[in-house]
């Protein structure tokens, strides 16, 4: 294996404009905004990596305004000048620094590519090497579609038969309180047969239980995260009253945070999403958790671009990743996006994973300026 010793990291913050605007129970952001990390080494091997903070701290305390103090003040001074033979060496690097696993695996991804490119393999090549044989990449990923929250069961009708038309396989349907049984009850009636799951982003309490049970009837594939964000207790005495599979997504930060939810009973499926438990790295322990205990695990999504997304899409299609995965094809959210060529949706619901070595798409620097330029106008907060 070619070692890589990085030479520069540079920070761009981005606005992105989304084709259609994301309701949660968070509420409505006017872009989609992240910080691309763009890794140089001394061999001229171009990395790249995404951080999906947001503007504001909603899904999760980190923003863009704090990865940027903690990306350039620490994060990228550690690992400026280091040769690296693997990108799981990249973490200890970054230990000095707790929390911000959003920051943290930005550059992790930077790495994962630089090196991947480095020794002419694909990032789903990559990732497989750190795994035990079997786990190769099966090339695509089966993926589907997340709706926001609508004014109307109607409206969520019309958007669930045009994605059903484009191909999706899996419908999720963002919730909230008053916007959940009668919700779940309109779809199945028009849809008896979907594959169908819903998000709540820890809109919910315990008190709520006996409400939350009445969803047991509708055939759900799973509903994710009832409870408190960092919630993980309360979240295992809901689970047994509960026939509905829970996942849970914004709860687990690390493979022990897994290990805690699985010995309390906590949740029967895993919604992974790899920036939020700090990089790669720790993606492969929890991936490997999750095939010890048979415990159903999926990719998220944080609209990511497609610097996060092709990322994403290689670790979804590890033979591991058993569930449908919020990675939707590029013109579900930006058109265009920075990279080429696009993501599109093949046969059986699926994503082709890019071959090319790293992350295997190209980054399109014009339009990386362009959504830079409308971060810097654009976006009343600036660090
Ligand atoms: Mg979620």
């Amino acid at each position: 294996m070619r070692t890589i010793t990085v030479k520069s990291i540079q920070l761009y913050p981005i606005a992105m404009t989304l084709v259609e605007r994301l309701r949660t129970s968070f509420g409505e952001e006017p872009f989609k905004a992240c910080i691309l990390v763009r890794l140089e080494t001394d061999d001229g091997v171009t990395g790249w990596g995404e951080c999906s903070a947001e503007i504001a701290p909603g899904y999760s305390y980190e923003t863009v305004g704090t990865a940027l103090h903690i990306l350039s003040e620490f994060l990228v001074p550690a690992l400026l000048g280091k040769t690296l033979s693997s990108a799981t060496e990249v973490p200890a690097l970054l230990a000095g620094t707790r929390g911000h696993p959003l920051a943290k695996h930005a550059v992790e991804a930077a790495v994962w590519d630089a090196l991947a490119k480095a020794n002419g393999q694909s990032l789903a090549q990559a990732f497989a090497a750190h795994l035990p044989s079997g786990h190769d990449s099966r090339g695509y990923a089966t993926v589907g579609v997340s709706i926001g929250i609508q004014p109307s069961v109607e409206a969520t009708l019309a958007i669930i038969e045009k994605r059903l038309k484009q191909g999706y396989g899996r419908i999720k349907l963002k919730i909230k309180p008053g916007w959940d049984v009668e919700l779940a009850r309109g779809v199945r009636a028009a849809y008896p047969d979907i594959v169908m799951m819903l998000d709540a982003n820890s809109a919910y309490t315990l008190a709520d239980a006996e409400h939350l049970k009445q969803l047991d009837v509708f055939n759900l594939l799973m509903i994710e995260q009832p409870l408190g964000y960092n919630d993980i207790y309360e979240h295992s005495k809901l689970q047994p009253q509960f026939k509905t599979p829970i996942c849970l997504d914004e709860s687990i930060h690390s493979a022990n945070d897994l290990r805690l939810a699985l010995d309390l009973g906590a949740c029967r499926i895993l919604n992974l999403k790899p920036a939020r438990v700090s990089g790669y790295t720790e993606s492969l322990e929890i991936y490997k958790i999750c095939v010890e205990h048979n415990l159903p695990l999926w990719i998220g999504g944080l609209l990511e671009t497609g610097v996060g997304r092709a990322a994403n899409l290689a670790f979804a299609s590890l033979p591991g990743v058993t569930l449908p995965c919020d990675i939707s094809a590029t013109d579900r959210y930006y058109n265009p996006d920075i990279t080429e060529p696009p993501f599109v949706l093949g046969t059986n619901s699926t994503i082709a994973v890019p071959t090319k070595p790293g992350i295997g798409v190209e980054v399109q620097m014009e339009r990386v300026e362009a959504a830079w330029k409308r971060w810097q106008d654009e976006i009343p907060y600036r660090h």
